[in-house]
């Protein structure tokens, strides 16, 4: 895959030199490419939902938005389609296990770095770790979100729930 923005993405999403789990660009592709299609099924393209907003205040993510709701509403849209291919003789079986093993190594990468290597900084709730720049696309904390949202799993739920606890200051 050669998207230059994607690839500087997935930089920060999975570096080799820092021993992160391998990401697989075309199913993080194939996730966004769904959220965007779950704003489509939605209605949202009647105004800005595709473009980024400023940084605010309100943009941190503990101050709920209408831009959030319907990035959250994208990803559950997406992560509906991707459980429903979940399945064996589905032709799309195997695309949604890259998806899923996708969005499990950036949650596992994500979490690895903010609970270890960045020990220091999620002591002092560094807000460069735990919140979002304030733009929509694509977003780090919301691919915990995702993650749990498609594999419903305790390990997806308690990795989620240790970055809220961290971002709420209560971890
Ligand atoms: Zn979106």
């Amino acid at each position: 895959m050669s998207v230059p923005a994607m690839q500087a993405w997935l930089v920060g999403a999975s570096d080799a030199a820092k021993n992160d789990m391998a990401v697989d660009g075309v199913s993080i592709l194939v996730f966004t490419l769904l959220h965007e299609l779950g704003h489509i099924a939605h209605g949202d393209h009647a105004d800005s939902a595709f473009a980024p907003y400023p940084t605010r205040a309100i943009d941190a993510n503990l101050v709920p938005t209408a831009e959030k709701t319907r990035e959250f509403a994208a990803d559950a849209w997406a992560a509906e389609r991707i459980k429903q291919a979940f399945t064996p003789g589905h032709r799309g079986f195997f695309a949604s296990l890259n998806v899923q093993m996708g969005l499990t190594a950036v949650g596992w990468n994500l979490a690895r770095r903010g609970l270890i290597e960045n020990f220091g900084a999620t002591v002092l709730r560094d807000p460069r770790l735990l919140f979002d720049a304030g733009y929509s696309h694509p977003n780090f904390a919301r691919m915990l979100v995702a993650n749990e949202l498609v594999s419903d799993s305790p390990a997806a739920k308690a990795l989620r729930n240790e970055f809220e606890k961290m971002r709420e200051g209560r971890g």
